[in-house]
């Protein structure tokens, strides 16, 4: 009965949007036509190089023979200026139609200059900060023979248990969407042009689609979701990366509503291709398409290649089902000729838009070798700016440069290791993290500073305890550094308990007991439940993996060279039990109520979670006025053509120093057809104010604020008329509210 599912949907010929077409399509359609059929399936596959070990490993001279053989489009994890033209030669130069390789690597947060992950920089509510990291990374990749990142990931999660919530900005796909397109022009540059200049990657959006909704949390599983939520919730990231530009599209590991993602012709085809019109690549992910045998959806692998390429997917990454099938399955009429050569012609134009027909090679002599100064000041501020400041109790923060001592604790405070997740193994110091224990030393001026380790990031041995707590006990101010070693976050990376591994926990503990001032400086890549020690703690600064400069903007923040101005991208659940807790959540028929027991909550925890998305401190303190409306009622129509309402709020810094805010604006419709989340976060502005000073914000609502899909499969944006409060605050859980009605 699943024969159902590969038939050929329409065939998509390459729908372009106004104002994209390319001049080199009569170049492609002249290749293509001298293109054996070994050669078009050539073209889908792509191979992984070993670049730990050179092009004498036995793989990867099959690589070279595959590419000499024109059976190969694209090599992954190749780096390196020298390496990869010399393989690209091989392509160039020895096979029959020269067609040049294109060279795709993970430059997920950083290439040589690590910038912090991607979940920090969604805290920095500022998309610039990612915009600048993918320049940098850009730059960096490009120079060194890679073409293509499979960046940004943008897959919205409600699963702190995830190890990919690194990866990701959290779990609103607004904010997701503004740092998808941030990165996306980052990467790319603002027109497609510029994608064959000699530092610019072709982008990914990945993973397409619900890949952040894995069941439980677990890498690789099942999602089942409906249209609605699909589309309201996933998709809305990956509009916003094709709206800036993105030319390709990684396919998700998981299932959607029972299809696996590879062979999905609903999320491919009709609403990537047909409705959206995206004429770029589909790349599956790694081995992705044999896995569809596994998924109980192919038979084997010749129904896996089958099913993939009808499904829309246009390049294989790693398994190689298409090149071992292909021939047969088109003799079988099982694939149409028309879908290869689609998906031939789309990896033939991305190559095209990098201008590799043209310049397949790079210039050795400016390959970039190391982190620049600027590069890493970029990194230092990013970071800087991606801190949360969770809690700040009587103002133990900043810390007074003059203290009569000051200790640092924990697993983390020495360590180069903070990276984060999809950083390449690098030994070499110039790679690595800046520690905080030296910065804190640099930036301390002329206060003594003591260090013990006290406990391992894991296991259970405490001995080391007692040395952390003379040192506490003997300063003046202990600033103790506990979290996660990257290790345990990012892919394949789950955790059932999100807690502080190990000992940690009772190290806080110890040096809490000694009654002297201390703070928490948290290095993690997921939320962590901070419930047991967090009232023990004065003050608390969420700094994430921060990236190469590590040290020095931890250093930065906490003596207060920087005022903390992140937000949470994602609720801080008070318990594994109460996961998943999220803002943007639908109302029951019975909403929480402390005095009524027959409604949504657990018997044994408080309401919500420990610290709600868009929660984040400062040095100094913030008012946020009402938002004010430029009209209280809309005609839906109006809407839909084009017009806005205007919102503005009032912001002021009624604290003592200079500081940044985030004005946020949230919306929610009271009466829908598809009962809506309770707040919506639709706008968002991070400003800096002196003391006392105020400004006003702007926003616009227009269609897609205040639009929403419903679960019809025809893509299209509903308006209903109704009341919807507008909300605007500095977190997910203000109160501050004006109407609108949409008439
Ligand atoms: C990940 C992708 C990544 C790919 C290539 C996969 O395991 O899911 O995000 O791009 O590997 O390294």
């Amino acid at each position: 009965g699943r024969r159902a599912v590969s038939g050929t949907r329409r065939v998509v010929s390459g729908t372009r949007r106004a104002g994209t077409a390319r001049r080199d399509d009569d170049r492609i359609a002249a290749l293509l036509a001298r293109m054996t059929t070994e050669e078009k399936l050539g073209q889908l596959q792509q191979l992984s190089w070993a670049f730990a070990t050179g092009p004498g490993n036995p793989d990867n001279k099959k690589v070279a023979a595959a590419a000499r053989a024109g059976r190969l489009g694209s090599v992954l994890n190749m780096f390196g200026a020298k390496d990869s033209n010399r393989l690209q030669r091989i392509a160039v130069e020895e096979s029959r139609l020269g067609i040049p390789l294109v060279f795709g690597l993970d430059v997920i947060h950083g290439c040589l200059t690590t910038f912090p992950i991607p979940l920090a920089q969604a805290a920095s509510f500022d998309p610039a900060v990612s915009g600048r990291d993918a320049e940098v990374s850009a730059q960096e990749a490009r120079s060194n023979g890679v073409h293509w990142t499979f960046s940004p990931m943008m897959d919205v999660t409600h699963e702190p248990r995830w190890g990919r919530i690194a990866e990701s900005c959290g779990e609103d796909p607004y904010l997701t969407a503004q740092f998808a397109a941030a990165k996306v022009r980052g990467y790319q540059g603002e027109d497609a042009g510029g994608l064959a200049s000699a530092d610019r990657l072709a982008a990914c959006a990945k993973h397409f689609a619900a890949y952040g909704g894995a069941e439980g949390g677990r890498d690789y599983n099942t999602v089942d979701v409906s249209e609605s939520r699909l589309r309201n919730l996933y998709l809305p990231p990956f509009q916003a990366a094709l709206d800036a530009g993105a030319v390709t599209v990684m396919a998700a590991f998981n299932t959607v509503s029972g299809v696996p993602a590879h062979g999905n012709a609903h999320t491919l085809t009709e609403i990537l291709k047909e409705q959206w019109e995206f004429d770029g690549v589909v790349v599956s992910d790694w081995n992705g398409v044999h896995e569809l045998v596994a998924h109980g959806f192919a038979a084997d692998a010749a129904d896996a290649a089958q099913l993939a390429l009808n499904a829309g997917l246009d390049m294989e990454m790693v398994s190689s089902t298409l090149a071992d099938h292909g021939i047969q399955l088109l003799k079988e009429g099982r694939i149409p000729e028309e879908r290869l050569d689609d998906a031939v012609t789309r990896i033939l134009r991305l190559k095209s838009d990098l201008g590799l027909f043209d310049q397949p090679y790079v210039t050795e002599s400016q390959a970039v070798a190391a982190p620049s100064r600027r590069s890493r000041a970029a990194a230092r501020a990013a970071a800087a700016r991606s801190m949360v400041l969770l809690k700040n109790d009587e103002n133990t923060l900043p810390l007074d440069k003059a203290a009569a001592g000051i200790a640092v604790v924990g697993p983390f405070a020495d360590s180069a290791d903070l990276l984060g997740t999809w950083t390449f193994p690098r030994a070499q110091e110039k790679f690595r993290s800046g520690k905080v224990l030296d910065a804190v030393r640099a930036a301390a001026g002329g206060a003594e500073v003591t260090y013990a380790r006290g406990v391992d990031p894991d296991g259970e041995d405490t001995s080391g305890i007692d040395e952390a707590v003379a040192a506490a006990e003997a300063a003046e101010v202990t600033i103790v550094v506990v979290g996660e070693p990257p290790s345990i976050s990012g892919e394949a990376a789950v955790r059932s308990d999100i807690g502080l591994p190990g000992a940690q926990e009772r190290l806080i503990a110890a040096v809490a007991d000694t009654g002297k001032p201390f703070v928490v400086v948290l290095v993690n890549g997921r939320p962590l439940t901070v419930g047991g020690w967090l009232d023990r703690a004065p003050a608390v600064l969420e700094a994430w993996h921060p990236g190469i400069e590590a040290g020095h903007a931890i250093a930065d923040v906490l003596f207060g060279a920087v005022n903390p101005g992140g937000k949470l991208p994602v609720s801080f659940p008070r318990s594994v039990g109460q996961i998943p807790v999220h803002y943007n959540h639908e109302s029951t028929g019975r909403p929480y109520a402390a005095d009524n027991k027959y409604t949504s909550k657990y018997l044994d925890l408080p309401p919500g979670p420990q610290f709600p998305f868009g929660h984040g401190l400062s040095y100094t303190a913030f008012a946020v006025g009402e938002p004010r409306l430029s009209t209280t009622v809309i005609a839906a129509d109006a809407l839909r053509g084009g017009d806005t309402v205007e919102v503005a709020v009032d912001v002021r810094n009624t604290g003592k120093r200079a500081g940044d805010e985030v004005v946020q604006l949230y919306v929610h419709d009271l009466a829908a057809s598809i009962a809506q989340p309770v707040r919506r976060l639709r706008g968002f502005r991070r400003v800096t104010l002196e003391p006392g000073k105020s400004r006003t914000v702007r926003f616009r609502l227009g269609a897609q604020d205040l639009g929403f899909w419903t679960n019809a499969p025809d893509g299209e944006l509903r308006l209903e008329p109704g009341p919807v409060d507008v909300y605007a605050g500095n977190s997910s859980t203000t109160r501050t509210k004006s109407t609108l009605t949409i008439g």
